[in-house]
């Protein structure tokens, strides 16, 4: 599939914000956003005033580059969050969290979504107990996450946990540090969600488009 290749950082100096796409680097001064605080390019350091369809659109682009989903992908989670009940805006950040790799990247397993992908792409990780290797793999509230017996022995998934401390737990998963395993206690909720993202102007650009 299709997937960004450039350089990460490149991704947050454009939005202005910390994506976390780097793991540990990104916790350090050597973090390009506390040393280049300026959109990329030639033209990067000019003040940028965007239109109301520009910052829509950023919204847009922040949340794709957060989860590291598609275009396609935003669109197919936006038309099922608008097909729930609730806000629209609201479900569609939590369809986001409840996937297999953002869940496996929040309870430590992993230190950036992109590791997390690759190690649920690699056949490492149960769910209840069956192995699922598939990143976008939509969680409900009781689903149990865990390293396979062997996979509990790789590095990175050692050193990872090693600094979940450090990263944090959101308080709708739990996580028992000894035994490799995660569970989500509930379905988050927009306060828990704790991303600088107004999920509003998201809603009003896609509610156009789709
Ligand atoms: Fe973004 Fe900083 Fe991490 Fe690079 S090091 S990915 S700029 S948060």
């Amino acid at each position: 599939m299709a997937r960004y290749r450039g350089p990460e950082c490149r991704q947050c100096r454009r939005e202005g914000l910390k994506l976390f796409l780097k793991g540990e680097r990104c916790y350090t001064d050597r973090c390009a956003i506390e040393r280049r605080n300026y959109a990329p390019g030639q033209h990067g350091r000019m003040r940028s005033k965007f239109s109301d369809y520009g910052n829509q659109l950023r919204e847009k682009q922040k949340v794709k580059r957060l989860y590291g989903i598609l275009e396609k992908q935003c669109r197919r989670y936006f038309r099922k969050a608008s097909r729930q009940k609730g806000v629209t805006g609201e479900n569609f950040l939590s369809l986001l969290e409840r996937r297999l790799d953002n869940v496996v990247f929040r309870l430590g397993f992993a230190t950036t979504r992109n590791e997390a992908r690759q190690l649920v792409c690699h056949r490492h990780f149960l769910v209840n107990g069956k192995l699922v290797d598939i990143p976008s793999y939509l969680l409900n509230p009781a689903d149990t996450i865990e390293p396979k017996e062997k996979s509990r022995k790789i590095n990175r998934i050692v050193e990872a946990l090693e600094s979940v401390e450090r990263r944090g737990v959101p308080r709708w998963l739990t996580l028992d540090k000894e035994h490799f395993k995660g569970t989500l206690s509930e379905l988050p909720n927009r306060e828990e969600i704790t991303i600088p993202i107004q999920e509003q102007l998201i809603v009003e650009l896609l509610s156009r488009q789709i």
